[in-house]
């Protein structure tokens, strides 16, 4: 017999798919909804709908969009001659929060993992060679950023990306990488291999 009835427990159900929700949680917010005013699941019921009708992916970056082109793409202020290729959306919400950049962006989907069962086919890699090209041919050069995170999967995609545009003109597109390193506050001893061997890479002159 089942203890709770089968309503409450198909959203305890869905709670506990999303991300960081374990099934405890996943209990904790299905009685938050259950005790507020009903009002308020409603209204969550709700935005996430309005999302999922409205919200696309941008026919140019693959960032979310409610239009078929995104704020950024469709932007004349942007600098077209800078390509910033990033894991999913939340990265381009912090580069655009730092206000460092003003370039144009590329949404992978995700990055290269075995482990996961993502392979490069899984991954817009086709989509972003073509967005190179329909770049190339707006502007003499262009810079592509590759801003992958830093750890094996973050290279092993970035390193795919730097094979896949070595085939196009050299003099007219730079790959660049984003310099990782140390956090503020690290400690050198505690730091992993790869976040040494990257701090150690990409050192400057001061
Ligand atoms: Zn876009």
């Amino acid at each position: 017999m089942a203890v709770l009835p089968l309503s409450v427990e198909k959203v305890i159900e869905e709670f506990g798919k999303l991300p960081g929700v374990g099934p405890k949680s996943a209990a904790r917010m299905a009685y938050h909804f259950l005790r507020s005013s009903r009002k308020d699941a409603t209204r969550l019921a709700n935005v996430l709908l309005e999302m999922d009708q409205k919200v696309v992916n941008c026919k140019k970056c693959f960032n979310v969009s409610d239009g078929e082109e995104c704020n950024i793409c469709g932007s004349p202020l942007r600098d077209s001659s800078k390509l910033c290729v990033v894991e999913d959306p939340l990265d381009v919400v912090a580069f655009e929060n730092a206000g460092i950049y003003k370039g144009l962006y590329f949404v992978l989907g995700g990055l290269i993992s075995p482990a996961d069962g993502i392979g490069v086919d899984e991954l817009r890699f086709k989509e972003l060679k073509i967005r190179v090209k329909e770049l190339l041919a707006g502007s003499k050069n262009i810079e592509v950023i590759i801003a992958t995170n830093p750890n094996l999967e973050g290279e092993a995609t970035s390193n795919y990306i730097m094979d896949m545009l070595e085939g196009l003109d050299p003099s007219s597109v730079t790959t660049t990488r984003l310099a990782m390193g140390l956090p503020t506050g690290a400690d050198l001893e505690y730091a992993d291999q790869l976040t040494l061997k990257r701090s150690f890479e990409g050192r400057k002159t001061l």
